[in-house]
C-alpha cells in the first residue's frame, strides 16, 4: 500500500506552490468500505475544519500516484472558500491545478480513468440488500428470492433485519 501521508504531503506542497488557499483539514482517513466514492470531504462539526477521506482501492500499490493524489487535491479543493460544490469557484481552481499543475481533475471520474482495472477489484452487484444492524451487504447478480422479499431473511451475520439497498454505478468524489 501506498504511504498515505506522504502522498498527502506532496499534495499540500503542490498546491502551494499554484498559491491555492486550502482550509484546515484535521483528519485524514483511508476508506476502506467506500466503493462508489474516491474521496469525500466533510465539514466537521464545529465548523473549524474538515476531514478528508479517501478510497483504498486508490492507494494500492498497482494505482498510480497521480490518481490518488488527485483525489486528494479534488477533495482540497472543497475545503477552498466558496468550493463546497463543484460550482464556479471549484471549477476555476481545478482548472488551475490542472493547467499548473498537469492534473485532470474532474467532477466525477471512472475507475478505467483512475488506473484502476474493474476486472481485479470488486464487481458491482446489479442488486443488493443491507443489513440494518451490522450493515453487511448481500449482494446479487439476479432478483433472487433474497432481493425480492429481504424482510423474510435475517443477516446471516449477526440475524439482524435486512432491507434493500441498491449499488449501481457511477462513482462521485
Ligand atoms: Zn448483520
Ligand atoms: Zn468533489
Amino acid at each position: 500500500m501506498k504511504d498515505f501521508d506522504k502522498l498527502i504531503e506532496t499534495c499540500l506542497l503542490e498546491l502551494d506552490k499554484t498559491g491555492i488557499k486550502y482550509g484546515n483539514v484535521i483528519k485524514w482517513k483511508i476508506n476502506t468500505r467506500a466503493k462508489k466514492r474516491w474521496g469525500q470531504c466533510r465539514v466537521l462539526p464545529d465548523e473549524k475544519g474538515f476531514e478528508i477521506s479517501i478510497s483504498k482501492r486508490l492507494l494500492d500499490d498497482n494505482v498510480p500516484d497521480k490518481s490518488a493524489k488527485s483525489t486528494i487535491i479534488h477533495e482540497l479543493l472543497h475545503t477552498c472558500k466558496g468550493c463546497r460544490d463543484h460550482g464556479t469557484e471549484w471549477k476555476k481552481l481545478a482548472y488551475v491545478v490542472n493547467s499548473e499543475l498537469g492534473y485532470n481533475i474532474k467532477r466525477c471520474t471512472s475507475a478505467a480513468e483512475q488506473g484502476i482495472c474493474e476486472e481485479n477489484t470488486v464487481k458491482q452487484a446489479k442488486y443488493a440488500v443491507r443489513c440494518l444492524k451490522c450493515g453487511k451487504i448481500y449482494e446479487r447478480e439476479r432478483k433472487s428470492k433474497l432481493i425480492k422479499n429481504p424482510h423474510r431473511y435475517r443477516c446471516g451475520v449477526c440475524g439482524g433485519k435486512l432491507e434493500a439497498a441498491f449499488s449501481s454505478g457511477g462513482k462521485k468524489t
